[in-house]
């Protein structure tokens, strides 16, 4: 990763230049361009580092009068240089934030009138019955992956421990084959610019898994590229989008008890029914629900491969789950319910047969009232 700004002139290193020349408050075209091309930037650092919308863009704002303060004071020696000192003002920000929340909320105050240019562009949604439509057609591994992995931006070695698989394999599995990352990867690779970074490294970083030193690089590489910084914003884009199609009860997959943990801790409401196996055990949803849970006891260990076989009493076929991601220490499979489309339907019989190969490990019946 090259920085531009040590090579060229870059728009950011002209614009504080002609900030740092003028008599202090007489640029202020010059200002409230800077801080539309940075202020984007900086917040993507906050999403980063602080991960909290709110945190971010006061880290924004602050870094932002902070920024055009030292140029019209001449407090900034390089000018040129601008990305880098923004990179420093980011770094030692957000440090004080951690320590000291006060102090923020008195800087803000204090420089309330530079915060009225802060119309910056509206980062890219994704629908999130749209994600949730693409979630439901990937493998159920790819699908747990995704949606773990999303869901609390957790590295891979976190994800892959609770699912029985290597970190290099939830990698693998990882890169979204939703078609807006799709069209990511694509365009990143017409780009074909090594200076610009990968889809996967940017995607590590976000999940928080890069070392300092890459993290740092990629830092730096963010607060100067507006291309990699979109490609970012669709990333979180989609990492919201995953969070809001869980949150309407549009995602079924299988996930890690740890999974369904983090979710009660997050204030979900979970329902989970605990089925043991020969068993038949009544279950239903009440209005305020938000999460609905069926655990599955079953003898795991060894298993490479399980496989569910689902049939409702709602129609006579059977559907077979192929190759079901669990963590077989805990002894259970653990289904996540579509609550919206569960909601939709009335009483009715559920059966479900684990597989290890064509043996039996476990029947299980649920009595769905509504
Ligand atoms: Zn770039």
């Amino acid at each position: 990763m090259e920085d531009a700004s040590t090579l060229t002139p870059s728009p950011e290193g002209e614009l504080a230049g002609c900030i740092a020349a003028s008599s202090p408050g007489q640029a202020l075209e010059a200002e409230a361009r800077l801080y539309r091309l940075l202020a984007p930037r900086v917040r993507r650092y906050g999403l980063r580092h602080l991960r909290d919308a709110d945190a971010a863009s006061d880290l924004m704002q602050h870094v932002m009068v902070l920024v055009i303060e030292r140029l019209r004071s001449g407090d900034v020696r390089e000018p040129q240089r601008i990305v880098s000192f923004v990179l420093g003002a980011c770094r030692m920000t957000v440090l004080e934030m951690r320590s000291r929340q006060a102090r923020r909320e008195a800087l803000l105050e204090q420089h309330g009138e530079l915060l009225a240019i802060a119309d910056i562009a509206v980062e890219p949604r994704h629908d999130h019955e749209r994600v949730a439509a693409c979630l439901e057609r990937l493998s159920e591994r790819e699908r747990s992956v995704i949606l773990m992995s999303f869901y609390e931006e957790r590295p891979a070695e976190d994800v892959a421990g609770t699912l029985g698989l290597s970190p290099g394999n939830v990698r693998v599995i990882r890169p979204p084959r939703h078609r807006a990352a799709a069209r990511l990867r694509r365009r990143g690779e017409e780009r074909g610019m090594s200076a610009h970074l990968e889809f996967d490294g940017l995607l590590a970083y976000w999940l928080g898994e890069t070392d300092e030193a890459s993290t740092s690089a990629i830092d730096e590489h963010l607060l100067g590229c507006d291309a990699c910084g979109a490609q970012l914003d669709e990333l979180i884009a989609l990492a919201r989008g995953v969070r809001e199609a869980l949150a309407a009860g549009l995602i079924g997959a299988f996930v890690a008890p740890a999974f369904v943990a983090a979710l009660a801790q997050r204030g979900a409401k979970v329902r989970e029914y605990r089925v043991p196996p020969g068993a038949s055990v009544a279950c239903g949803v009440a209005p305020g629900d938000d999460v609905l849970v069926a655990r599955y006891p079953a003898r795991l260990e060894g298993l490479q491969r399980v496989d569910a076989v689902v049939q409702t009493s709602l129609d006579a076929a059977e559907r077979r789950l192929e190759d079901i991601p669990f963590d077989a220490a805990s002894g259970e499979v653990v289904w996540l319910a579509r609550l919206a489309l569960v909601r939709t339907l009335p009483a009715h019989r559920i059966h479900v047969r684990l597989l290890a190969g064509e043996r039996v490990i476990g029947r299980y019946t649920l009595d769905h009232s509504v």
